[in-house]
């Protein structure tokens, strides 16, 4: 079990530093997510075994149950759409939040942070059957409200843009993130590094686009059912 885990691991890590040398881009400019979504604490276990500690969930109550269950020193990170009221819980659980796609939201995560919580804001840069993220056109004045606030801290954007049997459809959604993260940085004058976007089928495709947080689940621990 621990070796399928370990030959699984090495096998994601040898695509994100392939595609770190093809674009050019030094390995340590990616951050490998785990998403351990459905998967039991034992999972999470033996990918810590492994060296892990960064993990991603996308509910709130499986990461409620599950996080006091896993080994501590791991890092949480909440990958999916989040109901403003939760955000209390969340802001207990989490060590950052990927999935911001509402001012509102940014001001109740902002309302129960204990301390500095690092988000990023979830945009819809496709615009079809994509079912959260802001539109482009909203993120700015989000980001303007985000540096009044005190504790949270927009440091990027992240996408799911629909998904697609064939990686290259989705090259143009993650191009446009990286395009709109450009002009935000310019028209706002606010740093922001992080890009999370690419998954399991199309990390090589979004580490060329410019992805600084892959976020991987079905390659790490198996397909979920
Ligand atoms: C499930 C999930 C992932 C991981 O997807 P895989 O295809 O299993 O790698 C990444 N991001 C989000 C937001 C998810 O919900």
């Amino acid at each position: 079990m621990n070796e399928t885990f370990l030959a699984r691991l090495e096998q994601v890590e040898q695509r994100i530093a392939a595609a770190c040398k093809k674009a050019g881009r030094p390995r340590d400019s990616v951050r490998l997510l785990a998403v351990s979504k459905t998967k039991p604490p034992e999972a999470v276990r033996e990918a810590a075994d492994c060296g892990l500690r960064l993990f991603g969930e996308n509910r709130v109550q499986e990461a409620q149950s599950k996080i006091p269950m896993c080994p501590n020193g791991l890092e949480w990170h909440l990958i999916g759409h989040l109901q403003t009221n939760k955000a209390k819980i969340a802001a207990q659980y989490f060590q950052m939040v990927h999935s911001v796609d509402s001012l509102k939201l940014l001001q109740a995560l902002e309302s129960h942070a204990g301390t500095t919580l690092p988000v990023l804001l979830q945009v819809n840069v496709s615009g079809e059957s994509a079912k959260f993220g802001m539109k482009p056109d909203e993120v700015a004045c989000v980001i303007e409200a985000a540096n009044q606030m005190q504790k949270v801290e927009v440091h990027g954007l992240m996408t799911m843009p629909p998904f697609s049997p064939d990686p290259e459809k989705t090259r143009v959604h993650f191009s446009a993130l990286r395009q709109l993260r450009d002009h935000l940085q310019d028209e706002t004058g606010t740093p922001l590094p992080e890009l999370s976007m690419g998954m399991s089928h199309d990390l090589e495709v979004a580490i060329q686009e410019g992805s600084t947080w892959v976020r991987i689940g079905t390659d790490l621990f198996g397909g979920r059912s």
